[in-house]
């Protein structure tokens, strides 16, 4: 059964390392615009006092975002679980994120098997970038999971 708890989605920006053929947010590497960290915060204090308590980071690539870890700690502080959605590709970032406790969960997003995966990604490697960064989460016993392609309407990664 799908859980029925409201999630706040955060576009934090359209930045991106990638620019895939299916980018719906048509994100890429010179949209470099951040939302406003104190703004985002205020709003999501404002969402907390109304009963909402999970958020989901994206974009864009959520880690290049600019004031990425500011904000995720600001919404950890807030009380809120704290996951993402991101293309794998900066696997240090996510490690620094969840081991520090600003990010509970990450979820890596996937296009379908490597050649598939790299050609809608237009970045040879992505697929083996992507699986490492999995692979590196899981046996670092971190909370992780896969956001396969008919799911990618949740977040631009
Ligand atoms: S689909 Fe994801 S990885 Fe690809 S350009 Fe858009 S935000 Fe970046």
């Amino acid at each position: 059964m799908l859980s029925q708890t409201p999630v706040v989605q955060i576009h934090i920006s359209r930045f991106c390392n990638y620019r895939c053929l299916h980018c719906y947010s048509s994100s890429g590497p010179h949209q470099k615009e951040s939302l406003k960290i104190p703004d985002v915060l205020a709003w999501t204090a404002s969402l907390f006092a109304s009963g909402y308590r999970r958020v989901c980071l994206s974009g864009g690539e959520p880690t290049l975002a600019s004031g990425f870890l500011e904000l995720a700690n600001g919404l950890s502080d807030q009380g809120y679980r704290v996951s993402m959605i991101t293309n794998g590709s900066r696997v240090q970032t996510v490690l620094d994120a969840m081991n520090t406790g600003a990010v509970q969960h990450t979820s890596v997003s996937f296009d379908g098997p490597k050649a598939l995966h790299d050609q809608i990604r237009a970045k040879a490697g992505a697929f083996d970038r992507a699986l490492s960064t999995i692979k590196t989460l899981a046996q670092s016993g971190l909370s992780c999971g896969v956001v396969p392609r008919d799911s990618s309407v949740i977040g631009g990664v």
